[in-house]
């Protein structure tokens, strides 16, 4: 084979998936190209929160929480309904601890334990973000490091578009097309890191039809490529139809209202002014709630210490800064300021208040850390698919296995590529596992290709 170079490892997609591989590739002696096809380094780990969940990391212990690898696989098993493969989960869970220590000493990336407020289905505080509480933030120091490296090449603009495979069916390289023309990039081993389907409407029709017209807020380059070749190579898919959702964006700004404004005490109301459902279960299930709403919108209610609490993330703090808040004094203030029924939402509030004293609702909802009290803020949200969590199928070393059950010799997946860890369905999605499968089997795969060349 004639190729324009030769590496010891491609790393397919600049998200966090890639980045982290590549570093860890890099860091036990592998050369490696990473191949992006945007000219930007950003993907859905920009657009995230950058909550890393880890157990177990000496950043915890400091912070007096006991917490396990265990401990975290059980919460995530519990949120998905035992839908995700249970070793597979354990090893990601496992490497979660090690990975963020690695990321913090190995590659001097800011990070800290968030414990602001809690997420749906934790039993201790885990998420480990920079200190803007921002994915920008996180990619950017990954890219920063990847600078540092002689034996990192990142090429942009540089979508890979074949998988090339030798006489027995094993990997042997990548194609891509550059900006000076097409080339062929002779590889020991390549790493899958394109994410998932979100960005190809007909992916997202074929697998996750209820999702397909609904606004999709990942990355637009995110066009399931890495399943597409794995269907063509015989590889195995799980888990298809999972996706993360999201029951709130801001409508009017297109930002990301965070779902602590519900585990700080805030509710969602319908166009009625009335609830509708438990809020405190999960962010990815309840955009379906939301989807079944007149008009398939919402609108978050929250008060004075709520807000003040979301302020320490990036994403709301830009969305009040750009006036995207409705504030009052009273509920029917609050209510003329949305355009809601005024008595439905005075309702509301009363009810959800009385709900807190009472410590249950007629939804089931239990989790009512305080009451509502002036001001009141709100904002117009609306549902949205955030990511696809089905994919390849991986083993614990993130080899990609044939629908024979055997690792398709020297191809590896991570993140969005690859089967998460969420089971089948959006409820079983847990906050955190996005980015615990992009990074943490980034950091597998890089390792256990590098290791094994
Ligand atoms: C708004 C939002 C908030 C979120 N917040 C969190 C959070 O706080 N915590 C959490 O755990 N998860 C969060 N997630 C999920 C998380 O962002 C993703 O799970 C994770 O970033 C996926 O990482 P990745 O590396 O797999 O993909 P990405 O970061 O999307 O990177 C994939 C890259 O591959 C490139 N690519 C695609 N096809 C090709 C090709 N053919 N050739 C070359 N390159 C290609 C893309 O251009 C892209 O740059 C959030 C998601 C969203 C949308």
């Amino acid at each position: 084979m004639n190729w324009d170079a030769e590496v010891d490892i491609a790393v397919v997609g600049a998200g966090g998936c890639g980045l982290v591989a590549a570093l860890a590739a890099a860091e036990l002696g592998a050369e490696v190209v990473v191949l992006e096809k945007t000219e930007h380094v950003l993907g859905n780990t920009a657009s995230s929160a950058g909550m890393i969940q880890a157990a177990g990391t000496r950043f915890q212990r400091e912070a007096g929480i006991d917490d396990s690898a265990e401990q975290m696989a059980a919460d995530i098993f519990k949120k998905n309904g035992h839908e995700s493969n249970p070793e597979l989960t354990l090893a990601v869970c496992r490497t979660s601890g090690p990975l963020v220590e690695w990321m913090v000493d190995k590659l001097d990336i800011e990070l800290s334990m968030f414990t602001e407020f809690n997420w749906p289905g934790h039993s201790h505080h885990r998420m480990h973000a920079p200190k803007s509480r921002g994915g920008l933030d996180l990619i950017n120091q990954l890219r920063r490091e990847v600078a540092k490296r002689e034996d990192i090449y990142l090429m942009l603009q540089s979508p890979v578009t074949k998988l090339i495979t030798g006489d027995n069916g094993e990997i042997i390289g990548v194609e891509t097309r550059t900006p000076n023309g097409m080339q062929r990039i002779g590889a020991k081993k390549v790493i899958l890191a394109s994410n998932g389907f979100g960005g190809n409407k007909e992916m997202v029709q074929q697998f996750i039809p209820e999702m397909a017209d609904i606004l999709y807020f990942g990355y637009e380059a995110n066009t399931g490529d890495a399943i597409k070749w794995g269907i063509e190579l015989g590889a195995q898919l799980e888990n298809m139809s999972c996706f993360q959702g999201h029951a709130s964006v801001a409508s009017s700004h297109g930002i990301l209202v965070s779902w602590g404004g519900v585990m700080s005490g805030g509710f969602l109301v319908n166009q009625l002014g009335e609830r509708f459902g438990n809020e405190s279960e999960g962010y990815s299930e309840y955009a379906l709630e939301v989807m079944k709403q007149p008009g398939k919108i919402a609108y978050y209610i929250m008060d004075e210490e709520i807000h003040q609490n979301l302020l320490t993330l990036e994403d709301y703090k830009n969305l009040a800064q750009l006036n995207g808040l409705k504030i009052a004094d009273t509920p029917t203030g609050l209510a003329q300021k949305l355009g809601l029924p005024e008595a439905g939402l005075a309702a509301a509030i009363e009810q959800f208040n009385q709900a807190v004293q009472e410590g249950q609702d007629s939804f089931g909802r239990t989790w009512f850390p305080r009451r509502l009290t002036p001001p009141f803020y709100g904002v117009k949200v609306e549902p949205a698919l955030f990511h696809t969590q089905g994919g390849l199928k991986i083993n614990v070393n993130a080899e990609v296995l044939s629908t024979a059950g055997v690792p398709i010799p020297n191809l590896y997946a991570g993140g969005g590529a690859a089967v998460g860890v969420s089971g089948r369905r959006p409820k079983g999605y847990m906050s955190g596992n996005g980015l615990l499968a992009a990074l943490g089997f980034g950091f597998i795969a890089g390792r256990h290709a590098a290791e094994h060349i």
